[in-house]
């Protein structure tokens, strides 16, 4: 083999002078003024190129001057709230009731209730979600020195904790006489006998006024389970929990609010009458962020409904929608919505394109929403049609702050249901949408047999057929493959989208935004030959494996 000096000519003449290389990027500044790639309006121009969705585009790699872990990924849900990480989890009965929510929340997410349901189941499940990690606890179960060993095992079954103060009157706020826990009555063999028999005395106590670092570092030297906080005289004030410093210390990215430390609850209600009704229970549970639920959010109702809880209940953040143009979101916007969720016909089981005829690709639905509602700080959720991390990290760049997904979690352990076993043997969990016909059909049945209010018909209300003869669905119900635990599968889609924040070149969304609105992050075109080369081809066979 000869070695020639190489001669990299490519597409110019055969008698060109090679520039010198150090000048390389000054002759890209004075001859290239215009960047590589597409700016988002050229790449959105729907005049030109018909309206995208994610899988029509790609990004174009940027700088990395920075590892994946420096990307943060913290971002605005409402006007008022933020989360540490994109993700939200749909309000549907096959994918978010309070086990995802819990998850959701501790991972830095957020899950939204579904109300496909009582309002009192509903409500029981927002509390679930608050009761489950705490700073103080504020509103202890407290037990009075006449309760027996076995009215505790039955409050230990309720609640799911063991760990009751008690107090000369039974309640908050009378003076601590001693402690019981899951420990003192394990072993205890007379469910007659009063707690005083085997409640501990001797207790470990912080006043009131102490700071929350100050108890926790109390709770720790004790070695306890539990610091009660007492007053002056002795009265109970509040609880603190160890097994919360344990939660904080795993879970660093819980979605919690500041002064409380309890994860941050959301749920999504109707716009009928009765839905006042349900949105006052789960107000009293706790409830921080309601989702309005409607497939075309642009109604009198959902906005009438919008304004009474604005009156009505001004600390609770009200997300809006679906929405997915323009015209729809300044209307709710003008209402005082806190936040736009975006997105028709693009879910994974939804046919409403097909069946309605309306609706909107979900790329250019994102963008045209997100940038009119941002001059308003009002912040969007890109809702439906996300089947990788690579959407995610679309739908931002169209300018969500973050992504809501169904069917992407609705095989994780920590959606309701059973997995079953498909026909072709592979294990699976059942994935509806809510106004497939059985969604639609299960909440007439409960209507009927009285079991349920009429403020429960959410996937009839949802697609406006509750006094229709017959229902026309606008979704399927199928299944989709086991996934695992959201506890792997998260962290996961984070580090997943780290990865392509750190290959654009931005550190967090913030600077995704910024970057597509200054027009310096860059698109392409994909053609359906591009997509077929972007993905596996040409292999006789393989598994893909996503994470490990
Ligand atoms: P226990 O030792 O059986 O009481 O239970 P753990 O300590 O494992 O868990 C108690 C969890 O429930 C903590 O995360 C608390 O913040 C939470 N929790 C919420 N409300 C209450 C309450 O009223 N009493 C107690 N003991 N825990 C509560
Ligand atoms: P952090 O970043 O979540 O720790 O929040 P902060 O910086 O506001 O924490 C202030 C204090 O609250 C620290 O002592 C934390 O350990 C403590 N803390 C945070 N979350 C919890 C919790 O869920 N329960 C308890 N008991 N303490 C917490
Ligand atoms: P458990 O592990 O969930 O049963 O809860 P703890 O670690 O709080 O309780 C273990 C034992 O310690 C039980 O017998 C409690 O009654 C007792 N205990 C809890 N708090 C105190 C305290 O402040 N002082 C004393 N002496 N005992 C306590
Ligand atoms: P996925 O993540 O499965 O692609 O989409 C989830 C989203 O689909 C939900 O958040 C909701 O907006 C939408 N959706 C749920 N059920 C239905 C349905 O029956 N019909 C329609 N059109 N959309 C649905």
């Amino acid at each position: 083999m000869t070695i020639t000096n190489g001669d990299a000519r490519g597409l110019l003449s055969s008698n060109t002078e090679f520039l010198d290389h150090t000048k390389a990027l000054e002759v890209l500044e004075k001859e290239y003024p215009e960047r590589d790639g597409l700016d988002i309006e050229t790449l959105l121009d729907s005049d030109k190129h018909g309206a995208l969705t994610y899988n029509d585009f790609l990004i174009l790699p940027g700088y990395i001057g920075f590892p994946a872990s420096d990307v943060t990924l913290e971002t605005p849900v409402t006007k008022r709230i933020s989360l540490k990480t994109p993700l939200l989890s749909s309000p549907m009965d096959t994918v978010t009731e309070h086990n995802m929510a819990i998850h959701m929340a501790l991972l830095g997410g957020l899950g939204v209730i579904h109300h496909n349901c009582s309002p009192e189941d509903q409500a029981e499940m927002v509390r679930k979600v608050k009761r489950y990690e705490n700073g103080f606890i504020l509103d202890p179960v407290v037990i009075s020195p006449k309760t027996t060993v076995a009215e505790v095992r039955k409050l230990k079954a309720t609640w799911g904790f063991g760990g009751f103060p008690v107090t000369e009157k039974g309640t908050l706020r009378s003076k601590l006489v001693g402690i019981v826990t899951s420990r003192d009555i394990q072993f205890h063999n007379n469910d007659d006998d009063e707690v005083t028999k085997v409640m501990s005395t001797d207790l470990i106590t912080a006043p009131a006024g102490t700071t929350l670092a100050e108890a926790n570092q109390v709770l720790r030297d004790s070695k306890k389970g539990k610091l009660p906080i007492v007053d002056s005289e002795g009265n109970l004030v509040s609880l603190l929990s160890r097994s919360d410093l344990t939660k904080n210390l795993h879970y660093p990215l819980a979605s919690k609010l500041p002064h409380s430390k309890q994860l941050i609850a959301a749920a999504a209600i109707g716009t009928r009458e009765a839905d006042k009704e349900r949105l006052k229970l789960l107000v009293d549970a706790g409830l921080d962020i309601v989702v309005l639920d409607s497939s075309q959010g642009n109604s009198v109702y959902q906005l009438e409904m919008l304004k009474w809880i604005k009156q009505n209940f001004p600390q609770i953040d009200v997300i809006a929608g679906n929405v997915v143009t323009r015209e729809q979101a300044a209307n709710l916007i003008a209402a005082g919505a806190d936040g736009l969720r975006i997105g028709m016909g693009s879910g994974s089981a939804c046919i409403t394109q097909e069946v309605m005829a309306v609706g909107r690709p979900q790329a250019l639905a994102v963008h045209r929403v997100a940038s009119f509602a941002a001059r308003f700080g009002v912040p969007c959720i890109a809702d439906g049609g996300i089947q990788n991390v690579g959407h995610i990290v679309k739908g931002l760049a169209m300018g969500a702050s973050t992504v809501m997904m169904g069917g992407l979690l609705a095989g994780t352990t920590e959606s309701p249901g059973e997995y079953f076993v498909s026909n072709n043997g592979q294990l699976v969990k059942a994935y509806r949408g809510m106004g497939s016909i059985d969604a639609m059909e299960d909440k007439k049945a409960a209507g009927k047999s009285g079991k349920d209010s009429k403020a429960s018909n959410a996937g009839t209300a949802r697609y406006f057929s509750e006094k229709d003869r017959v229902l026309v669905a606008q979704g399927v119900s199928g299944s989709v493959v086991d996934r695992g635990s959201v506890t792997k599968f998260v962290p996961y889609l984070i580090a997943g989208i780290q990865h392509s924040l750190q290959d654009i070149g931005v550190r967090s969304i913030k600077e995704l935004h910024d970057g597509v609105y200054n027009k310096t992050i860059r698109f392409e075109m994909r053609s359906g030959s591009a997509q077929a080369e972007g993905n596996v081809h040409g292999l006789h066979s393989y598994e893909k494996k996503l994470y490990s």
